[in-house]
């Protein structure tokens, strides 16, 4: 469904984020991108997202193809209209708006089956149902991660891809934010990304797993094959 062949991304002209990269996602399936702080893990799905223009960002080589469709150099909105959706860390939304306008908000690119679809993510999140009137901003951390993984199910991704949703959140949180990574796999189908340090609960439901080392990919390798220890060493060295 995703495949990046030699992919080179970097800032500024000379920052260099990302070395040669092969990436795979096929269709279905969970993929954990693991790597210690400034290993390329953001970089890459921002690659992907087409979002690296915004920050003086550029792939300087390779090729990203989603669905046969070569996505380099295209706008992010395009992107989306494809089917791709990327939940950036800092649980980007509207903190003013109330839940339900940032979930309106967020189906702007792609408003037919709107009704449907936000009855779907209010299934997924009871939460985002208590909260449909009130303020984003007056959610915890935990439950603006909810809204904003429900944000991206508004634009009924085929592929989905959460920047370190686990970030400053309660094992509790972390438990129920990878429940619902899995159901969407299990119920809908739907291929997910998911970039992370490291949580245990992640290898668990991840089909494969890179990890990435300064740019570079270190290590491609089914769950079972990456113990703690195994991955201990590669982000010590
Ligand atoms: P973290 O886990 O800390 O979020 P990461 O694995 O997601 O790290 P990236 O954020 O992709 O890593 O960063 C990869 C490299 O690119 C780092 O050296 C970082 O300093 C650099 N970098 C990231 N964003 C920018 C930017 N906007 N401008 C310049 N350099 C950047």
């Amino acid at each position: 469904m995703l495949e990046i062949k030699n992919l080179s991304a970097r800032y500024d002209a000379v920052i260099s984020a990302l070395e040669k990269l092969d990436f795979e996602v096929p269709e279905g399936r969970i993929v954990a991108v693991l790597g210690p702080n400034g290993a390329g893990k953001s970089t890459l799905l921002k690659a992907v997202a087409g979002m690296l223009p915004f920050e003086q960002g550029e792939i300087c080589e390779g090729r990203v193809i989603f669905d046969r469709l070569l996505l380099n150099g295209k706008h992010p909105a395009t992107i989306t209209r494809r089917g791709i959706a990327l939940v950036q860390d800092g649980r980007q939304c509207f903190r003013n708006l109330t839940v339900g306008e940032n979930l309106k908000a967020a189906s702007f690119q792609t408003p037919k089956g709107n009704a449907e679809r936000l009855k779907l993510v209010l299934a997924y999140f009871p939460i985002l149902e208590e909260f449909f009137d009130r303020p984003a901003g007056l959610m915890s951390g935990g439950q603006l991660q909810m809204l904003v993984i429900g944000m991206a199910l508004m634009l009924q991704p085929k592929l989905l891809m959460l920047d370190e949703p686990s970030l400053g959140l309660s094992p509790v949180m972390v438990q129920a934010v990878f429940e619902v990574v899995e159901r969407l796999h299990r119920d809908l189908g739907m291929s997910v990304v998911v970039a992370e340090q490291t949580v245990p609960r992640l290898m668990e439901i991840a089909h494969d797993i890179y990890v990435l080392s300064r740019g570079r990919l270190a290590l491609h390798a089914p769950p079972h094959d990456v113990s703690q220890e195994r991955l201990h060493d590669l982000y010590l060295s």
